[in-house]
C-alpha cells in the first residue's frame, strides 16, 4: 500500500503558537486512500511507532474519516499511541472542498464553481457565493465538532488542480489564490467558534500578492515536496 508523505516548511504562524514555529520542517503522513486508513485504523499501535521510527511530526487523517463517527474508538487510541511517540493526530489533507460537499449540487448549484457559464461540480466551489459560506458554516461545525480533540486541520486546495477555481462575475475580479484564501477564512471564522486553539493550514503553489488577509489561526505551508511510503508492513 502506497501512502504520501509530505516535507513542507511553515509560514506566517499564529500568534498563539511562536515557540513551534521556529522549528520548520514538517514531515507528515497521510494515508493514500481507504484501504491505506483502514489498515492505519486497525494497526494504530504499529503505525504510531512507525512514524516514530521514521521521524514524522503529524499523522493526518481525512475530514470524513473524523465525521463519519464510525472510527471514534480507533482514532481516540491512535492518538493516544501517536502521542506517546511524540506524533500530532491531524486532520484534513486535500480536503478544502470537503466543505462544501457535492451533494449540494443538485438544490445549491450556485455554490460551486463556474466555469465558461456553468456551474460544475468537480473541484472547489464558488467562495464569493454567500450559499456556499453557509455550507461551509454548517458542514465546518460538524466536523470541527466531531473532532473536537484535533488542533490541527489541513484544508489545502484539489491536489493536481490547485488553480480551478470559480470564474463567475463576483469571483473573476480575484485570483485562484485569493479564492482560496477566501474559502479557507470561512472555514477559520467556524474554527474559531467551536475550538479556539485549534489551527488550520493551507498552501498556495505561488509567491504572488495576495489582497486577501488571512484568518490568525491560519498557517501557511509552503515547498511541499512529496513521496510514496509503503505502510504495507510498518516493519521498519
Ligand atoms: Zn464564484
Amino acid at each position: 500500500m502506497k501512502s504520501f508523505t509530505i516535507s513542507a516548511n511553515r509560514i506566517n504562524e499564529p500568534s498563539h503558537d511562536k515557540e513551534k514555529s521556529k522549528a520548520n520542517s514538517l514531515r507528515l503522513f497521510i494515508p493514500a486512500g481507504n484501504a491505506d486508513i483502514q489498515y492505519a485504523l486497525k494497526n494504530c499501535k504499529a503505525l504510531a511507532a512507525w512514524a516514530g521510527r521514521n521521524q514524522y511530526n503529524a499523522l493526518i487523517f481525512p475530514l470524513t474519516v473524523f465525521g463519519s463517527g464510525k472510527n471514534k474508538r480507533e482514532l481516540n487510541q491512535l492518538k493516544q499511541f501517536a502521542l506517546e511517540s511524540g506524533i500530532a493526530l491531524e486532520a484534513g489533507g486535500w480536503d478544502l472542498s470537503s466543505m462544501v460537499p457535492r451533494r449540494y449540487f443538485f438544490f445549491h448549484k450556485d455554490a460551486f464553481r463556474m466555469e465558461e457559464g456553468k456551474r460544475k461540480k468537480d473541484h472547489h466551489f464558488c467562495p464569493t457565493s454567500l450559499n456556499a459560506i453557509k455550507i461551509i458554516g454548517k458542514e465546518g461545525a460538524k466536523i470541527f465538532l466531531a473532532a473536537a480533540g484535533i488542533e490541527v486541520f489541513h484544508l489545502w486546495p484539489d491536489k493536481e488542480a490547485e488553480t480551478i477555481w470559480c470564474s463567475c462575475p463576483t469571483c473573476r475580479a480575484f485570483t485562484f489564490q485569493e479564492q482560496i484564501r477566501i474559502g479557507v477564512n470561512a472555514a477559520a471564522d467556524i474554527l474559531t467558534a467551536i475550538n479556539p486553539n485549534a489551527a488550520i493550514t493551507y498552501f498556495e503553489k505561488s509567491n504572488e500578492v495576495c489582497k486577501i488577509p488571512l484568518r490568525k489561526n491560519i498557517i501557511g505551508l509552503e515547498n511541499f515536496t512529496f513521496e510514496s511510503q509503503n505502510i504495507g508492513s510498518l516493519g521498519t
